[in-house]
């Protein structure tokens, strides 16, 4: 057995999970996991749960990053002893840019290199490397691995990848399509072939990643061949605040008439547009309310929402040549059987034939929700970006 921890540090938040790795047969076990909220702000809050203990709750304000990780460590001593016997930790990096292209043993150089993604990801590699470097000072001996959120989708060609922008100004800016919620992608991928009882490497799939931040990816034969996140996560799907794709001179036209500065612009299109914008809610829970109600802002926003994810299925069944299986995951796509449906209707041409009774069905388990004709199948499989995580922590430990 290896334990393996996973780390995932945000601006003001820790989202971390401890695994029991079996050798070779046997499933992985999750032992201990938590979550740390509000650092450096009010109403700072620890929550770390153990088996099926009550969890441990600790509600005080943290100064910085390192205090949260005394939290976390002091909880974990609280709940049955600190950690041991750690075979590796692996960190969720959100960026690795187009040099950081496979989960990757931290050392000075690799440090230096997401540091210099940074401007690609602002809000998220820096405090992603403040994990880290706290992680190494605290268990110096255990290797570090990074996990990039960007990295499964580095297979793409640059037929995929490429803007249509002058070359030379692009290539200088790296300004290209990265995509984003690798992690997610690359375990779903695998999990629907597991599914499906069919070899990786002879599946063609799309998977659609639908939580908060939403997007697509097509996969051939487990390789990412184009995904709807860009540059930044902005791209693409409808999703919880962010617009995603629109018309670029929507924003030289706010600029314009509209007096938006680009700052404000960047603010309008990530976090008041989307769901939230056409619909006035943000979670699909409330919407779902809200349609029930008879808003019709919310029945239309849903419109919207399922449309744009029609296309991407219409597009990347075409760049795939032929579509094995169509796979929801997230906490929308998990959950959200009134999405699954609107994606799903008016696809029949595709080969998409959805079986009602199997889509309104809940359980936390893979599953094919499409009938038995149907050429192409439609799977729910829920996502676990930690375990995928701990996983190639340990791969790359292991060499
Ligand atoms: P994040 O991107 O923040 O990780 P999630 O994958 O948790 O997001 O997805 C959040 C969305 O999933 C919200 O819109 C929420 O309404 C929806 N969701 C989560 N759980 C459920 C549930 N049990 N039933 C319906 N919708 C759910």
């Amino acid at each position: 057995m290896a334990r393996v921890l996973v780390v995932n540090t945000g601006s003001s938040s820790i989202k971390y999970q401890l695994f029991e790795m079996p050798e070779e047969a046997g499933e992985p076990r999750a032992l201990a996991s938590g979550v740390v909220e509000r650092i450096g702000e009010a109403g700072g809050k620890l929550t770390h749960r153990a088996g099926d203990a009550e969890p441990i709750v600790v509600e005080d304000r943290m100064a910085d990053h390192s205090e949260g990780f005394d939290r976390v460590f002091k909880a974990f001593e609280k709940a049955g002893g600190p950690i041991t016997d750690l075979a590796g930790i692996g960190h969720r990096v959100v960026h690795g840019g187009d040099r950081l292209t496979a989960p990757t043993l931290v050392d000075a150089a690799t440090i230096q290199a997401i540091a210099d993604q940074a401007p690609l990801a602002p809000l998220h590699n820096p405090p992603n490397l403040l994990g880290i470097r706290i992680a190494m000072a605290s268990f110096p001996e255990t290797p570090q691995v990074a996990v990039f959120d960007t990295a499964f989708h580095q297979t793409m060609p640059p037929r995929a990848w490429r803007y249509a922008l002058p070359a030379d100004l692009a290539d200088e800016l790296r300004i290209r399509r990265y995509g984003f919620h690798g992690t997610s992608h690359a375990y779903v991928a695998r999990k629907a072939a597991e599914h499906l009882g069919r070899p990786a490497g002879e599946v063609n799939l799309v998977t659609l990643h639908l939580g908060n931040g939403a997007s697509v990816a097509a996969v051939q034969g487990g390789r990412c061949i184009d995904t709807s996140m860009g540059l930044t996560p902005l791209e693409g799907l409808v999703m919880g605040t962010r617009s995603g794709d629109l018309d670029p001179a929507v924003v030289f036209y706010l600029h314009r008439e509209a007096g938006l500065s680009v700052d404000d612009i960047d603010d309008l299109l990530n976090k008041r547009s989307g769901m939230l914008g056409l619909a006035g809610a943000n979670d699909m829970r409330e919407i779902a309310r809200l349609v029930a109600e008879g808003a019709q802002a919310a029945t239309e926003a849903m419109d919207v929402y399922c449309y744009r994810i029609r296309k991407y299925v219409g597009a990347y069944t075409a760049a795939l040549g032929r579509l094995d299986a169509l796979v929801f995951t997230a906490g929308i796509g998990e959950n959200n059987d009134a999405v699954r449906a609107g994606v799903c209707q008016g696809l029949e041409g595709l080969g998409v034939s959805l079986h009602t009774k199997r889509n309104k069905a809940r359980s936390g388990k893979a599953r094919t929700i499409s009938a038995d004709d149907s050429k192409v199948a439609v799977l729910v499989v829920p996502t676990n970006e930690e375990l995928e995580i701990a996983e190639q922590t340990l791969a790359v430990v292991r060499g």
